[in-house]
């Protein structure tokens, strides 16, 4: 059993304390977006109250909660989609200078298939959507300028850290795809792994044809900044 306790305990009481970007919202982005289907619930993109605009400039300290247990295995596999961009800049934060969306921190490490060795130096090549649901390739800004995308290493410890912010959800054929944050892992002398990590309670979890369960990272924290953790573990190359 992999017991993760330990390490999230010492990440619980971190004070998150980053200045995020914040800008006005513009008219009508609070509503449901074009194409909803019918009949599904009514689901406007992930932006705070006020303007949408959230601001940790004073520091949010996010109280440490109960961690599950999960069985140490391999982390799934999951579908690459359609807005990887190669050369993604070398940040562990995603964000632009300015962004709505509620702040979020994931972190956690990059684990061998004993769920024990720690895999230093790997690489996390990191992709999502904004608050709105848009990717900076999807047609809808300058795609010169990449947007929350990011290329992290692992640490010593094999930790890693990503500074983003909540990813909007967005219409995959006539359904929502529930939030989620892409990731391809490269580690020395383990197979490469495409996944993506998605958020408990989404609504269009239970709908979406691609999520895995065992993807779904433990969450903590409220509308003013996020906290998720996640513990990737890879297989060896035999
Ligand atoms: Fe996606």
């Amino acid at each position: 059993m992999m017991d993760r306790r330990p390490f999230l305990r010492g990440l619980g009481a971190l004070v998150l304390a980053v200045p995020f970007g914040c800008q006005t919202r513009s008219e009508g982005s609070g509503a449901p977006r074009t194409g909803q289907p019918a009949g599904s619930p009514v689901i406007t993109p992930m932006q705070g109250p006020k303007g949408g605009c959230y601001s940790l400039d004073h520091g949010v300290r996010v109280q440490p909660v109960e961690h599950l247990e999960r069985p140490c295995a391999l982390t799934a596999a999951n579908i690459e989609g359609p807005y990887y961009r190669a050369g993604a800049p070398k940040t562990g934060d995603l964000r632009p200078a300015r962004a709505d969306g509620v702040p979020l921190i994931v972190s956690g490490r990059v684990l061998s298939a004993d769920c024990r060795s720690i895999l230093s130096g790997a690489t996390i090549d990191v992709w999502q959507a904004d608050a709105t649901g848009h990717y900076d390739n999807d047609g809808t800004m300058n795609s010169e300028v990449m947007r929350f995308r990011g290329l992290v290493e692992t640490d010593a410890q094999g930790g890693f850290s990503v500074t983003t912010v909540i990813p909007g959800r967005y219409l995959n054929g006539r359904k929502y795809r529930p939030a989620h944050i892409h990731v391809k892992l490269a580690a020395r002398g383990h197979h490469a792994l495409t996944t993506q990590l998605y958020f408990p309670d989404d609504p269009f979890n239970a709908e979406d044809p691609f999520i895995h369960p065992s993807l779904v990272m433990e969450l903590e924290g409220d509308t003013s900044g996020k906290r998720g953790s996640f513990d990737f573990v890879l297989q060896p190359i035999a």
